[in-house]
């Protein structure tokens, strides 16, 4: 190994607090370096406060991180002759092997490779980096950013910022720097990745819809723009956690002010949710509860469900539909979701019986209230009982739900 490359002796100095830690990065052999590592780690102590805990954390990193540039050259050299012994070859063939014989992901084995490839042209980066004031990260980014913009790449300008800001915080600066030296070239790369956007969707063997996708940083900044808000913990009882907050707003926004003309065939059994009832059926899905379909039917959101008979129940009769002056009535009225400290607005909310249709509630502002499709599909789906008080109205928990949830208003 040695002659082949350049085996430096490098000596560095890791300040923090007002420890001075001196190292050096020694030429042993492969087995000897092994089993000197084995040997420091077999004997040494933990140390015993927290300040010695955090020198030697800080003083191990910086020995990780002296070996991390010499792994880099060696990558880089490993790429070079690969290049030479075959014209043919991309960068990739370097990369995969990396990835597969020193198990790293490709982004990481791409970074070493192009610390190696760049050091030369970054001299104040490697002092910088030897002097402790920058880490191996932030070295990494500077390679990436010289590789992007080729004979574009202005040392002096970033590396104030490495020594600056946290590597994640530098790697978003080095972004915009780029851009200032090569926007033409950044709006191409965003285009190219808005080109590679996929949207997969399956049915998992119980029915439930999978999503699985990729998109570009532009359409992914504006649907999370549009998603989180909707996310946010919200009303009493709100026990979700962050995905499944997420999913329940992804649903929520993909299908507002939607008429979902989806058409369900069903028993009158199921509709009226008796005892032995099968399922109703939809292209899409599974056997849908009687629930579903009841909560469906509560605001008209189905266009109409089919008998098994083939005589269709028009759920888009006059008497049943919230549309028009009564909707607007309702919206007036409520203003937002009326459970307990939920605030989604009218717009975003179905008008739900208080006494459902089916059981002879009439659609009138006296039997309606608004409710956010979570909190609606609580109380069809989930069996909470909203239940209208002089305040407002309570939520009442089902019993098997939670037991230490008031079983009545409070
Ligand atoms: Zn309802
Ligand atoms: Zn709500």
């Amino acid at each position: 190994m040695k002659g082949v490359l350049e085996w430096r002796l490098a000596a560095w100095v890791w300040r923090f607090g007002e420890h001075e830690f001196m190292g050096f990065s020694i030429a042993f052999s492969n087995e000897f370096s092994y089993n000197f590592s084995m040997l420091e780690f077999l004997i040494a102590e933990v140390p015993k406060t927290r300040g010695e805990l955090e020198f030697e954390l800080q003083r191990v990193r910086g020995e990780i991180e002296i070996r991390e540039l010499y792994f880099s050259q060696m990558a880089a050299e490993l790429q070079r002759r690969d290049r030479n012994e075959d014209s043919e070859v991309s960068d990739k063939t370097t990369i995969d092997w990396l990835r597969h014989n020193c198990r790293m992901t490709q982004q990481a084995a791409a970074d070493r490779i192009h610390v190696g490839e760049k050091l030369a042209a970054m001299p104040r980066t490697e002092d910088a980096f030897y002097n402790g004031l920058i880490g191996f990260q932030h070295v990494a980014v500077m390679a990436r950013t010289a590789v992007a913009v080729e004979e574009k790449f202005d040392e002096a300008a970033l590396l104030p910022l490495a020594m600056k800001y946290s590597p994640g915080k530098f790697y978003h600066l080095s972004l915009r720097y780029r851009h200032t030296v090569q926007a033409k070239k950044v709006a191409e790369e965003q285009a190219n990745l808005a080109d590679q956007n996929f949207l997969k969707l399956a049915t998992s063997e119980d029915g439930c819809l999978m999503v699985n996708g990729v998109f570009d940083p532009v359409s992914g900044a504006a649907i999370r723009s549009a998603i989180e808000p909707l996310a946010k913990p919200m009303g009493m009882h709100d026990y979700r956690d962050r995905p499944k907050r997420l999913a329940d707003a992804f649903f929520e926004l993909t299908t507002k002010n939607l008429t979902v003309s989806m058409q369900v065939t069903s028993s009158m059994e199921t509709l009226l949710g008796l005892v032995g009832a099968e399922g109703a059926e939809n292209e899409f899905s599974v056997p849908i509860s009687s629930k579903s379909v009841e909560r469906w039917a509560c605001d008209s959101t189905l266009s109409r469900i089919m008998l098994k008979e083939s005589v269709p129940i028009d759920v888009g009769r006059a008497e049943r539909v919230l549309k028009g002056p009564r909707r607007r009535a309702l919206m007036a009225r409520d203003k937002h979701c009326q459970w307990p400290g939920c605030e989604r607005p009218a717009s975003w909310c179905d008008g739900h019986h208080l006494v459902h249709w089916i059981n002879g509630g009439e659609t009138e502002l006296k039997n309606m209230v608004l409710l956010c499709r979570r909190h609606h599909r609580m109380v069809h789906e989930g069996d909470w009982q909203l239940v209208k008080t002089d305040e407002g109205y309570a939520p009442i928990a089902p019993s098997y739900f939670s037991p230490w949830l008031p079983r009545g208003p409070n």
